[in-house]
């Protein structure tokens, strides 16, 4: 048992000063109570539930900062990055991978993120042949998860086409495709895969998008992981919604409504490019919008309607996608920011009972666990201990209390106001710091040293 005495608490009742909270040892909250004078392990000032990072590449971290030159093609885009990531993959190897993958893992656990949902694509060698255990590279993320002590939602992603003309995967795509007899093979190597880590693990499934994978392989792909999560990039880029249209006779989102029967247990990557009526369409049904704001303004992708979805009751979760920059504050904030510059307005995302900050953060505590199929997202007994502390002696959090904490936190700070961080109750981050910080970021650096020259 871990017991934490807190200052400043958001709860499910609201903000609440002074509390105790225990941890138990399966890692789930024991007890909310009023300070009582029970000895406690730790003081902490602004204790938050820690929300899930809900959509990761975690190799393309290694790319951060090497592709903001402009290439041969007249205009840079999604594509012509899409092209450099290829080339860039072709060198990774499974030690780099989990190189990688541990220090994207400690990097979001430093920012507040309790885990981290892993849309999975690089199966394969370079060239496509599989590994020898089609699992490997599942394996080496479950490996760096060990280390990290992040919880991990895998997502095995089923990656057949190079289009939706089912065209042959390109050179640069082979790593990631498989039939679907492969694919069911990969994904239970990859259960047996995460076999050793802790129980708050879990395995879905993700079809790429639907210019990956043929239609019709969809509602066997959710059969592999009936209980788990199941995600799928959506309507990121306008050609891609051009593809679809021609392809399948329906915009994309259309289609997903017509054939998918999307709810609860469903989770769209980006989303970025629907009409008003696809966007309140599906905000309706509760699946979850996975929005990625720092990799969609990185890529161009556009701007999700925010207003409009949160209008018509739609839940959300912010993930880091590309991983050009891990920052929980930053995801939220340049949400805020993408629709107060498409509509020139302030406080967009505010209800007349809620400011922005409190808005946007309770939307992915709840969203994120949605979205990682994971028992947390709120400081109640019997919820998976996903915590995070925020320093209360901060200079732009000392004396300032309930929802403005955290709007200074996602407008005025950043995540080094970030203290503690509990996974399921395993405490990774101490003093601002993971506590593997020195070897995991050794590593990473020798995986950079070895790929240098890549790009
Ligand atoms: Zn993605």
């Amino acid at each position: 048992m871990t017991t934490l005495r807190a200052a400043q608490a958001l709860t499910p009742d609201g903000w609440r000063r002074n509390i105790i909270v225990e941890i138990g040892a399966d890692g789930r909250i024991a007890r909310v109570a009023a300070d009582d004078g029970t000895p406690a392990d730790h003081s902490v000032g602004i204790l938050l539930p820690a929300p899930a990072n809900a959509h990761s590449h975690a190799f393309q971290r290694a790319m951060a900062g090497l592709t903001e030159r402009r290439g041969p093609d007249p205009r840079d885009s999604f594509w012509t990055w899409r092209k450099l990531m290829y080339r860039f993959l072709d060198r990774l190897t499974p030690e780099h991978v989990e190189a990688i993958a541990a220090f994207v893992q400690m990097e979001m656990l430093e920012a507040g993120y309790a885990t981290n949902v892993e849309f999975h694509y690089l199966h394969h060698q370079p060239g496509g042949t599989p590994y020898d255990n089609p699992a490997e590279m599942a394996e080496r993320i479950a490996a760096a998860t060990a280390q990290s002590g992040i919880g991990l939602a895998l997502l095995p992603v089923h990656y057949q086409f190079g289009g939706c003309d089912r065209r042959p995967l390109g050179p640069g795509q082979c790593r990631f495709g498989t039939d679907p007899d492969a694919f069911a093979a990969l994904h239970a190597a990859s259960a047996r895969a995460l076999a050793a880590l802790p129980a708050d693990t879990r395995l879905g499934v993700a079809p790429h998008s639907l210019r990956a994978v043929a239609p019709e392989a969809l509602p066997g792909l959710r059969t592999l992981a009936p209980k788990g999560p199941f995600h799928m990039h959506l309507a990121e880029q306008q050609a891609e919604v051009e593809e679809v249209q021609a392809a399948l006779g329906q915009r994309p989102v259309e289609w997903v409504l017509d054939h998918l029967a999307p709810g609860d247990g469903f989770t769209f990557i980006h989303c970025t490019q629907m009409t008003p009526p696809e966007t309140e369409a599906l905000a309706r049904t509760g699946a979850v919008a996975g929005l990625c704001p720092i990799t969609e303004s990185s890529l161009g992708d556009g701007i999700f309607d925010g207003i409009r979805w949160r209008a018509a009751g739609g839940r959300l979760a912010v993930g880091s996608d590309s991983n050009i920059r891990i920052a929980l504050s930053e995801e939220l904030r340049t949400l805020e920011y993408s629709q107060r510059l498409r509509d020139r307005s302030r406080a967009a995302l505010a209800t007349a009972e809620a400011s922005t900050g409190r808005i946007l953060y309770a939307a992915v505590l709840e969203g994120g666990a949605q979205a990682a199929g994971r028992d947390t997202g709120a400081l109640a007994p019997g919820r998976r201990a996903d915590l995070m502390v925020l320093d209360g002696d901060h200079v732009d959090l000392a004396g300032r209390e309930g929802d403005t904490l955290l709007d200074s936190y996602i407008f005025a700070g950043d995540d080094r106001m970030v203290r503690e961080v509990w996974s399921a109750g395993r405490h990774m981050v101490r003093d601002g710091a993971h506590v593997a910080r020195e070897a995991i970021t050794a590593a990473y650096r020798r995986a950079m040293a070895n790929l240098r020259g890549a790009l």
